[in-house]
């Protein structure tokens, strides 16, 4: 394949399998944003704005809530409602009853194909689709790659929903206080231990996933048996359902301080996500979207998007921020994304040739490169666009060697 630009870099050939271009939009004003309504960011615990200057220059290896990379186990809380309507069970992800629990107190049946319990679990060659892998595949190239495993609160939590707060701003913050109350009142001075192993918010200065545990719950995940069926409504026919926040996920979580009987603090929680309409369980796309959200504030866009300005709006190609409702071409990260989180680097032939191609004296090997596989080895090729300093074409070959090229 040549590639030929008319100013500052001519005649300059890049050899590979398969090259596929990410498409660059160049002005974030007149860029159609894709706005989905499943997602919505809690300006309460995400404030990542970065400053011009910052935005040029940031990276986000080491991660604003946590470090993208070695062992990691989350928290998954799974809540419903004491009033619950739905009470179907054949064929359902998460059935009323589940066969194992008493009826109402049911789990999904899918998070053990999402996630690893243990670390022992990753493999290079493994070819699951869990969120646990994805993750794992992504971050490979790095030589440290995220072994991200969860564990589920033993028990189903429920609470009443009523109609007398669904006017509130979002009840939804209350049923999760309330989740914590149940929490607290039943299990007083749990061990949350194995879900506390590094010190939460390194805000992008340090790898914290050597940090040390600090009493803070590392990351949780409150998903809502909740099916935002107006019909089957807990509290009422056309009462919760009507709220905006019934049809989201947020990124970000209710806090709260745990104690023991003694009314000592033993844990607490200040970082994750939750689903609302979650009665399809957790879901693969919700989760990598809502943690690039609190990761590195990741706006509704793939590729490099708005965390570093106004570039590279992509809504309908590959990246974790893609929308469950809108086409995917794979079922991948993009290759802003995994360089910004530090899962690989510039380079290509192998992870050997330097590819970050800002003018033409940058060049290596005559400007012949070879892209392998971009999952398998993170071969990528970054070349700053003639006559601008801030725009990038990314190449990347999607050889399809990885389950994750699939669409
Ligand atoms: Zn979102």
């Amino acid at each position: 394949m040549k590639i030929v630009k008319k100013h500052s870099i001519n005649r300059w050939k890049i050899t590979a399998l398969l090259m596929l271009l990410i498409v660059v939009v160049l002005n974030g004003t007149t860029a159609k944003a894709q706005v989905i309504d499943e997602c919505m960011l809690d300006s309460t615990t995400l404030l990542m704005e970065l400053d011009s200057t910052a935005k040029l220059t940031a990276n986000s290896i080491y991660g604003y809530d946590f470090t993208m990379r070695g062992e990691m186990k989350v928290l998954i809380i799974y809540a419903g409602f004491t009033n619950d309507q739905e009470t179907n069970s054949i064929g359902l992800i998460w059935p009323y009853d589940d066969g194992i629990n008493p009826p109402g107190k049911s789990f999904p049946n899918n998070t053990w194909n999402l996630f690893y319990d243990d670390y022992s679990d990753f493999s290079p060659n493994n070819t699951d689709q869990s969120i646990s892998n994805f993750y794992y595949q992504m971050s490979l190239p790095s030589g440290n790659p995220v072994k991200m495993i969860a564990g589920v609160f033993p028990e189903r939590i429920n609470v009443p929903a009523d109609s007398a707060i669904n006017l509130s701003i979002n009840p939804w913050d209350t049923y999760a206080t309330w989740v914590y109350d149940s929490i607290q009142a039943n299990y007083p001075g749990y061990d949350f231990s194995a879900f506390d192993n590094r010190t939460n918010y390194p805000n992008y200065q340090y790898d914290n996933s050597t940090s040390n545990p600090d009493s803070i719950i590392d990351y949780v995940v409150l998903i809502w048996r909740y099916a935002k069926n107006c019909l089957t409504d807990p509290a009422g026919d056309s009462t919760l359902c009507t709220n905006f926040y019934s049809s989201t996920s947020v990124a970000g979580i209710v806090g709260h301080q745990f104690t023991d009987a003694l009314g000592d603090s033993t844990y607490s929680i200040n970082a994750g996500f939750r689903t609302h309409p979650g009665f399809w369980g957790i879901n693969k796309t919700t989760f990598t979207h809502e943690v690039a959200h609190t990761n590195y504030g990741a706006p509704h866009t793939n590729a490099a998007n708005n965390a570093v300005g106004s570039y590279f709006y992509n809504n309908f190609g590959w990246g974790m921020m893609k929308s469950g409702s809108t086409p995917n071409v794979y079922d991948c990260a993009s290759g802003w994304e995994r360089w910004y989180l530090g899962w690989i680097e510039l380079t290509a032939n192998n992870n050997t040739t330097p590819t970050d191609i800002k003018t033409i004296a940058d060049l290596q090997n005559g400007g012949v490169y070879t892209l392998h596989d971009f999952i398998k080895t993170g071969d990528v090729i970054r070349v700053r666009l003639p006559q601008d300093t801030t725009q990038f074409l990314w190449l990347e070959n999607h050889a399809g060697a990885n389950i994750f090229d699939n669409r």
